[in-house]
């Protein structure tokens, strides 16, 4: 290995650096990539969207058999959650999933280096070296020589000051690990990790108290997107509380006890046997020799060009530490694509930030794709915008989900498509159609002649579309 060098080493082994390894295989690259973890996966895989998931699907069978009566389905008896089983399935897919990863490496020749890897400086006569170590007893270093390297470092679940999480005061890892379902929880954020892990242990059966210190829900999604997440968590009786700023987070005898002052201004203590802090993740860029090289830095983040070089050249950055981009599994995956395609001199588009999905898997899913209608007045459109409720989409009765709807805002003047918002069922799966639909300029005049299979929900896109010229059919 001593002699070898590399067209790229990537140092990193999440969805942004695997799926860069990936594709740089692919494209014939002799490739790295650096994980100082025991398995390859990162965050998505071990302790972030994969696990999640699958709660998230036991959560809903539990949900659609809780209505097994009215389903017309009887002898299911009292139902009980079996937590132990509910975790083995989660670790299964898991393990299956990171051995599909070590089948990937192989396939695409992707040589694996165990150890944490670190830059040394700028590249000499165009080659960089790369410095691995590994961890434990038996330390060893050794040093990679590449003509490029990617950063795909990824992020940390943010702490409230002074707190480190354990099993009482969690962050997303964690609350993976509980031995039982606790009787109740205090979720501090209502981002994404906030909301998915109120909704799952809602529906397992904790009272659920949500604390979010800006005045909305779900904060990065349009206003009314947050507005009907509010109201459907009242309905399940899961309390939101916005506007709430925590002012402390203690261990009692019997779990937390969390004091908060809420948007009237009067200070609340409220108890609970876990606390699960959600609120933000910082990128990890520290430590890993960024300081010897001329990268910019922004708050912890990688200042990157469209093609995701830094300003050391050589060097790219992808994945949860990139500036400006939010921190995505699906993101950090493409933005590896593009920066491979570009050492491979390859054709490749740049990664916009007003065509990417964004996907919440609470009870009922939100999905969403370009600017809310606040942002799109903000930039000065003369704004229309179109709303289809679920309950008007025979599909929605069918699966028994008719609450939420879809969104979308228009440019009045053309009818450019600027942002599609859908809260209800699949809105997931729904919110492709969108994203395909902006990225490719179309306009609420071609999408109302799109033919949608009939009785789907995606046929409340058609009607969410010839909402915003009020001719929806189904309303
Ligand atoms: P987030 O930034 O999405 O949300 C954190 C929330 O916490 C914000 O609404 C913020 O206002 C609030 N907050 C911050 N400090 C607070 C305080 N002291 N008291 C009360 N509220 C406070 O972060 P997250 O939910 O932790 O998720 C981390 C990252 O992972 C995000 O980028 C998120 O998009 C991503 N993620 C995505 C998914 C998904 O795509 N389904 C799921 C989980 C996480």
């Amino acid at each position: 290995m001593a002699d070898t060098i590399y067209d790229v080493v990537i140092i990193g082994g999440g969805p942004a650096g695997y799926t860069a390894a990936i594709r740089a295989g692919q494209y014939g690259l002799k490739v790295a990539l650096i994980e100082e973890g025991e398995k390859l996966g990162g965050t998505c895989l071990h302790w972030g969207c994969i696990p999640t998931k699958s709660l998230l699907f036991n959560a809903e069978v539990l949900d659609h058999m809780k209505h097994a009566k009215e389903y017309g389905i009887e002898g299911v008896g009292e139902l009980k959650v079996n937590w132990p089983a509910v975790l083995k399935r989660k670790n299964d897919i898991v393990t299956k999933h990171t051995k599909g990863l070590d089948f990937l490496m192989r396939k695409n020749k992707v040589t694996v280096v165990k150890g944490r890897g670190s830059l040394t400086g700028p590249a000499k006569d165009g080659i960089h070296t790369v410095e691995v170590v590994t961890a434990g007893d038996k330390k060893t270093a050794q040093q990679l020589k590449t003509k490029n390297v990617a950063l795909a470092t990824g992020s940390d679940a943010r702490m409230l000051p002074g707190l480190k999480p354990d099993s009482t005061i969690m962050t997303n890892i964690e609350v993976l690990s509980m031995t039982e379902v606790p009787k109740s929880m205090i979720v501090i954020g209502a981002g994404a990790v906030g909301v998915e892990f109120g909704s799952i242990f809602k529906t397992f059966g904790s009272d659920i108290t949500i604390l979010e210190y800006l005045p909305k829900m779900v904060p990065n999604e349009d206003d009314e997107i947050g507005k009907e997440l509010a109201r459907l968590y009242r309905k399940r009786g899961i309390e939101t509380n916005v506007g709430a700023r925590v002012d402390k987070v203690e261990k009692t005898k019997t779990g937390a006890k969390v004091t908060y002052t809420n948007a009237e201004g009067k200070q609340v203590v409220k108890d609970a046997e876990k606390v699960l802090v959600a609120v933000g993740r910082s990128p990890r860029t520290e430590n890993v020799g960024i300081e010897k090289t001329k990268i910019k830095v922004e708050r912890g983040f990688v200042h990157v060009n469209e093609w995701m070089q830094t300003e050391e050249p050589g060097i790219y950055a992808i994945g949860d530490i990139v500036a400006g981009l939010p921190q995505l599994a699906h993101v950090g995956a493409m933005c590896g694509i593009v920066a491979m395609s570009k050492i491979a001199g390859k054709p490749a588009r740049p990664v916009r930030r007003d065509r990417i999905p964004a996907c919440t898997y609470c009870e009922p899913q939100i999905g969403s794709v370009g600017l809310t209608e606040a942002m799109a007045k903000e930039k000065g459109y003369t704004v229309k915008v179109g709303k289809f409720p679920f309950s008007a989409n025979s599909k929605a009765s069918i699966v028994d989900s008719h609450d939420g709807f879809v969104k979308v805002v228009s440019d009045a003047k053309y009818g450019e498509i600027l942002g599609v918002h859908i809260i209800g069922p699949s809105a997931t799966e729904l919110i492709a159609e969108a994203v395909t639909a902006i990225e490719l300029e179309a306009t609420i005049d071609e999408m109302m002649f799109i033919v949608h299979a009939h009785p789907t929900l995606a046929e409340a896109m058609l009607d969410g579309f010839g909402s915003v010229e009020n001719m929806a059919i189904n309303v």
